[in-house]
């Protein structure tokens, strides 16, 4: 077989190794708990459910999808972010639908990106970004996201060249991997940044409604002048506990929905119309599921960071998403304190460097994990008398 160069060119899968890891484990009898899945534990709730239920008996709903997504979720979408953000959107031009926010992100670059053209993505950083630049034939530029800048891109510190050249920019806030968030500061600045230098903003927004504490994160999109230089994209998978229903959208400037949508209609037919009624529900019906999960992911944050204090171990707590991004002990790398754990206990933490070169020193800790899971994994680290100093 003579492969594409796209798929030679793709990144080695850099978890594959930990995950022949964790299954040979498994398979030993160990325990695990891995602290390391990006996708809620909980179910999706009963009113999404059933109005799936009642969409599904419904024949109307089995035939081809529109692809850019009925109406009425393109409406739901549009008043949702009304409510919620003061943004407003003409559903028929400014709103697509999205077989999750993972497919409109991977298809973004196939819009813009000629072969060898510049893309800037966040490093560390969800990896959708940069393989779909890389599949499209460009060239991804890492921004690094670094502690000192509270894990935000120094956007001074980019290359005027670069940035000129590039034209894209992905940003992800709440972010995946360090649980950072960004404040106004930073939104009107970028939008000032992609002004100057012409670039497209690709806000990926997963997580807007995963606020810890009392903590509301903000919407690119609330911005004035955000429409005319970007997209967001966001999703029910986080909110609704609906990773598996695969539904989301983008919302944002007309020209570049209008190319999503183009090359959609040339690959996907849309989204199964019964799982867009259950995204309608979910938008317009209770939102109590959002304050039960946030209420949850915050406890659980809680339990889990001052357990690992007294063991010796200080991560700043995350405001939003649901990830702790927490520094190895020193002399250790990602993998290497990573595998020590995980031999030592049977727990997983994901190793920072899977998300790009600056994400090394660092571990992803997602709170998708019971309480009763993390009291026991706090009691086998003790016991182990693990050192984190
Ligand atoms: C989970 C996640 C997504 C999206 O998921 P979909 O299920 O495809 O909507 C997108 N971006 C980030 C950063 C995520 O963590």
């Amino acid at each position: 077989m003579r492969s594409a160069d796209r798929i030679k060119n793709l990144p080695p899968y850099l978890f594959a190794e930990i995950d022949k890891m964790i299954a040979r484990a498994k398979k030993e009898g160990v325990d695990v708990i891995s602290f390391g899945i990006g996708d809620p534990d909980q179910p999706t709730p009963d009113n999404i459910v059933n109005r799936m239920i009642e969409a599904v008996q419904d024949p109307t709903t089995h035939s081809y999808p529109s692809y850019e997504g009925l109406y009425e979720y393109r409406k739901a979408v549009a008043d949702w972010y009304k409510k919620n953000y003061g943004s407003e959107f003409d559903p028929d031009k400014e709103v697509v639908s999205l077989i999750g926010s993972k497919e409109g992100i991977a298809h973004l670059p196939f819009c813009y990106i000629n072969p060898g053209d510049k893309a800037l993505v966040p490093d560390p950083g969800y990896p959708v970004y940069k393989t779909s630049v890389l599949l499209a034939g460009g060239e991804p530029v890492a921004v690094p996201l670094l502690e000192e800048n509270n894990f935000l891109p120094d956007l001074e510190a980019i290359d005027e060249d670069i940035a000129r050249e590039a034209k894209l920019f992905f940003i992800n806030y709440p972010n995946n991997p360090t649980g950072a968030v960004a404040d106004e500061d930073f939104y009107q600045n970028i939008i000032e940044f992609a002004r100057e230098y012409d670039l497209i903003i690709a806000h990926d927004a997963a997580y807007s409604e995963i606020g810890l504490d009392d903590y509301e994160p903000l919407s690119f999109m609330q911005f004035p002048g955000a429409k005319e230089v970007g997209i967001e994209f966001n999703s029910l998978s986080k909110p609704f506990n609906m990773t598996g229903w695969r539904i989301g959208w983008a919302v944002g400037n007309e020209d570049v929905i209008e190319s999503l949508g183009r090359i959609k209609t040339n690959i996907d037919s849309g989204i199964f119309e019964a799982v867009q009624y259950a995204g309608i529900e979910a938008l317009t019906g209770s939102q109590d599921n959002i304050k039960k999960m946030t209420e949850l992911y915050t406890k659980r944050r809680d339990l889990l960071v001052e357990g690992l204090k007294e063991l010796g171990w200080e991560i700043r707590k995350n405001k939003a998403s649901f990830y702790l991004w927490a520094k190895v002990p020193k002399g250790y790398t990602s993998t290497e304190f990573s595998t020590y754990i995980f031999k030592e206990t049977g727990i997983f933490f994901t190793p920072g460097n899977g998300y790009g070169e600056h994400g090394e020193g660092y571990v992803r800790i997602a709170l998708t994990v019971t309480e009763e899971r993390i009291r026991e994994a706090l009691e086998r680290l003790k016991e182990k008398k693990i050192k984190f100093t």
